[in-house]
């Protein structure tokens, strides 16, 4: 099934001329860009516990097992003033993505795992839902409105889109000179464990050559390519160079990596065809969130305001590089980094886990959607938990948030719409045969 939004190595980040035109060729206008946005104070603590207490409400199962496993979390929120706290609308975990002899050529199972795209997958359903608040039976939403042709959708005036990580994402934002290294140095091990980033997303630590002093502060956006290469030590990523980009030198210390090149995601064994999610966060900022089947309601691009990230070893400098550094941002979100940690972040499961008890990450993908049919899933390797093996291949497999179900889903509110209601790139005789009118 071929699908405009499905993130593999192909996908590259798009230059300034293609950003004046989506996949089906429409033009995108940037004029409802909202303004710059000022976070109040305690702003990044504030999102972070928002989805830390949200995560805390779903079902049991959602739960790594306790002093055990660890997870990674992200989520999106929405904000309407004069209301000063943000919604949580969509959250996921995961940290593992399929090998390319893995995928499905169907889109019914997930391909990509990271908690980044799983709660973006599961922010899109929450958004199609509200699409059909919007547009079928009279309905309304809470967060969007008809534009004047009364085909089409957009945010109400004054919603923001927020987006929070527990994790520096993996790739290009991942790569930045070490801080501390002469308290790592000295064998403090709660200092060592401060300083580890999380598993297959981990920055993983090269080991001195010269034990050089660290530097004291980290380097502007202008300078870290230099910085980088000046620095005695870096945070690594497991994530490779795409084909065509230059590739990693490899060498000890800070000549590992090259910066600001594309990269497939970090995965054992067999490579995988998914982009990093320091390339897919660079992509959304630049065609929006919703992807091509929700741009048919929502032709606007849907921007982030800000990125809020957990505690974990981080560097605005590579955020800045990794993500606006680009061509074609349409919009900068404020960057920050919260205090709060995640409840089963690795330092914390870690620091509870009984002597000689193996900690790893959970093996789970955990995706809600507020307000959707199928609010809660939790899937493993790309599909449903727990369905049996004779259910494999089957729809009882599927989660909703993969290729198929989407689609699915899409074709179903396109049908529930009068014709002479729909967006006029859905009337066309060839759009008018996919969704079966
Ligand atoms: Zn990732």
């Amino acid at each position: 099934m071929a699908d405009p939004d499905e993130d593999v190595t192909a996908a590259a980040i798009p230059s300034q001329t293609e950003l004046t035109a989506d996949t089906a060729g429409r033009s995108i206008s940037t004029a409802t860009v909202p303004p710059p946005f000022t976070p109040p104070a305690g702003f990044p603590d504030l999102i972070a516990t928002a989805c830390y207490d949200q995560f805390s409400r779903l079902p049991r199962r959602a739960r790594p097992q306790a002093s055990r496993e660890w997870a990674l979390l992200a989520g999106f929120l929405l904000s309407s003033p004069p209301h000063t706290q943000p919604v949580v609308v969509a959250l996921g975990t995961g940290s593992k993505c399929l090998g390319a002899s893995q995928l499905s050529a169907t889109g019914e199972k997930l391909a990509d795992s990271h908690a980044e795209v799983v709660a973006r997958r599961a922010f899109r359903r929450f958004l199609m839902a509200e699409v059909r608040r919007a547009v079928v039976g009279g309905g309304e939403s809470q967060w969007l409105e008809k534009e004047e042709s009364g085909r089409c959708v957009r945010l109400k005036e004054g919603v923001r889109v927020h987006f929070f990580t527990s994790h520096t994402p993996c790739g290009d934002c991942s790569i930045f000179p070490r801080k501390n290294e002469t308290e790592y140095d000295a064998g403090d091990e709660r200092a060592m464990k401060k300083q580890r980033c999380e598993e297959e997303h981990e920055p993983k630590r090269i080991a001195l050559e010269d034990g050089e002093a660290v530097m004291d502060s980290l380097p502007s956006a202008e300078n870290l390519n230099t910085s980088v290469s000046d620095a005695s030590d870096i945070y690594r990523t497991g994530a490779k160079p795409v084909v065509g980009e230059t590739a990693d030198p490899l060498q000890p210390g800070a000549g590992y990596h090259v910066t600001g090149v594309l990269r497939t995601k970090p995965g054992r064994g067999e490579r995988t065809l998914s982009m990093s999610c320091s390339d897919k966060l660079a992509r959304w900022l630049r065609l929006g969130l919703q992807g091509a089947l929700l741009s048919c309601w929502l032709p606007q691009p849907l921007t982030l305001s800000s990125v809020v990230t957990g505690p974990c070893p981080y560097s605005e400098a590579a955020m800045r590089r990794a993500l606006l550094g680009r061509p074609g941002l349409i919009v900068e979100p404020v960057l920050a980094q919260a205090g709060k940690e995640f409840e089963f972040s690795r330092t914390l499961v870690e620091g509870s886990a009984a002597e000689g008890v193996k900690v790893v990450p959970s093996p789970c993908a955990v995706t809600w959607s507020r307000g959707c049919t199928r609010e809660f899933e939790v899937s493993v390797e790309g599909i449903r938990q727990g369905v049996t093996k004779k259910a494999r291949g089957t729809p009882a497999a599927r989660v909703a948030i993969c290729r198929r179900e989407v689609m699915q889903e899409f074709v179903e509110l396109a049908k529930d719409v009068a014709l002479e209601q729909l967006p006029a790139c859905l009337r066309d005789e060839d759009s008018l045969s996919v969704l079966g009118c």
